[in-house]
């Protein structure tokens, strides 16, 4: 096992990190920006290296700074958190380059499923069922109509090398789709660097389920049921649960079998995601993500299991510490991300916390790295802190986050709690009869 582990993060993801680390006996090492010098991390962590000034270009996503930082440090191994170098195949690449190990997946399964076009690829060769869409890239306007024909309308233009929602574009008809298909174009091309885009039938009802998955890297794989995050703003999720309100487990075992022997057979190690559009009783994938995910606690809730301790674990080349068999689903589990925000327009707002309260008590989980008279600094994302909240069943986790929710004090910059009061209002999200479209139609009558 290592004995030191540096974490190339910021934020409540930095903290889960150095948290797992130390009930595993293993010392930490945070690194931060100049903006980051009074953050919690660097506070919480062992160590502590300044690796740039503010902007993430020259602290956070900078190879030479954080391959620096361990030599200093004698770090052994880089945790990437979420963002940042996660899912940068190339990074990883140094790092192993460097005699460091990385806590995640291969550079090749990085590099593989990054690319989404070689992602869907790669997902149908293992049988995994695909959203109908263009046999690869759209290479133009011309390409894009005749496909489009042939698919039906709607669809949906979408960067090949996207992420965050961004490069996104859905085209109702022959009339919008050559505006459509060049504006996504210039938006993945100023976003990624890359123009490439690909094309979807777009779904008109579906709920985004996502299923956890982890691997050994020696050809064992399992899965941890799937999470519903079909709440979202602009393709963002604000809210998730798990297990998923529409799933039944004859589903759940059949997709997630799918998923757990995918694993395997790529010689998958460490977490991942592999997220579908469910619509009408089918899954459709639409990417893999290969890096923890911002929503991994509702599954570490019902299943009773630390994926951070699981990631590290592997990483140093043992193995997985439970069987599919072990993986039994107790209860639901629900979380809330609280964004420094302004609404109703979602405006960021950072700023100082003049005073900040954590909800506790049974079944409340709240992973933040606020703290009384902090300033949050306006360089970064507006994520404060997620609320996960654990109950018997989907009732008593709603009522357990509605009183959490009510314990939760932040002040001095507005946050989106304001949303989820409402949201908890709302019959249909009561009764979780919501699809990926609910909240943007929500917002629109409502905010
Ligand atoms: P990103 O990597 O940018 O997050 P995804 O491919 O994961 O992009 O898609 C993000 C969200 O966009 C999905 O959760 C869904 O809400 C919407 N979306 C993507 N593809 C489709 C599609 N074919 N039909 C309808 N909605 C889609």
């Amino acid at each position: 096992m290592f004995d030191k582990i540096l974490i190339a993060n910021r934020g409540e993801i930095a903290l889960r990190v150095i948290r797992a680390c130390r009930e595993m006996g293993i010392a930490s090492v945070a690194v931060h920006s100049e903006a980051d010098s009074d953050a919690m991390h660097v506070r919480m962590a062992d160590e502590a290296v300044c690796i740039g000034p503010n902007s993430s270009t020259l602290s956070y996503l900078s190879f030479p700074a954080i391959i620096a930082a361990c030599e200093i440090t004698g770090a052994q191994a880089i945790h990437p958190g979420y963002g940042f170098l996660s899912e940068n195949a190339a990074f990883v690449q140094i790092v192993e380059d460097h005699g460091l190990a990385f806590i995640g997946p291969s550079a090749e399964h990085i590099r593989q499923m990054g690319d989404k076009i070689t992602a869907k690829e790669t997902a149908k060769i293992l049988g995994i069922p695909v959203v109908p869409g263009s046999p690869g890239g759209v290479p133009d306007v011309e390409t894009a109509k005749k496909l489009a024909a042939e698919m039906g309308y709607p669809v949906i233009i979408k960067a090949t090398a996207g992420g965050g929602g961004r490069g996104m574009k859905v085209a109702e008809s022959e009339e919008v789709i050559e505006t459509a298909f060049r504006t996504a174009r210039s938006e993945s091309k100023a976003a990624f660097g890359n123009d490439e885009v690909y094309m979807e039938k777009y779904l008109q009802k579906p709920r985004h389920i996502e299923v956890q998955v982890f691997g050994d890297g020696q050809g064992g794989g399992v899965h941890l049921g799937e999470r519903d995050c079909s709440l979202q703003r602009r393709h963002q999720k604000v809210f998730e649960e798990a297990p998923g309100p529409s799933i039944s487990p004859e589903e759940r075992a059949e997709i997630g079998g799918i998923c757990a022997r995918a694993i395997a057979e790529m010689g998958y190690r460490g977490a991942g995601t592999i997220e579908f559009l469910y619509e009408d009783g089918q899954f459709f994938f639409i990417e893999m993500n290969t890096r923890l995910q911002v929503e991994h606690p509702v599954t570490e809730a019902i299943f009773r299991q630390d994926l951070v301790r699981e990631q590290i674990r592997v990483a140093a080349g043992e193995k997985l510490s439970f069987t599919q068999d072990d993986l039994v689903i107790d209860g639901h589990s629900i979380e809330v991300r609280i964004n420094a925000e302004r609404l109703p327009n979602f405006a960021p707002c950072p700023g100082k916390i003049t005073q900040y309260h954590a909800p506790g008590g049974y079944g409340v989980r709240m992973d933040s790295a606020l703290y009384d008279g902090y300033s949050i600094p306006p360089y970064y994302d507006s994520l404060i802190g997620k609320l996960i909240v654990h109950g018997r069943d989907r009732p008593e986790a709603l009522a357990r986050l509605k009183r959490a929710l009510g314990e939760l004090i932040v002040d001095g910059v507005d946050t989106t709690v304001p949303l989820f009061h409402a949201l908890l209002e709302e019959p249909d999200v009561l009764s979780g009869n919501y699809n990926i479209h609910w909240l943007e139609k929500w917002l629109a009558v409502n905010m």
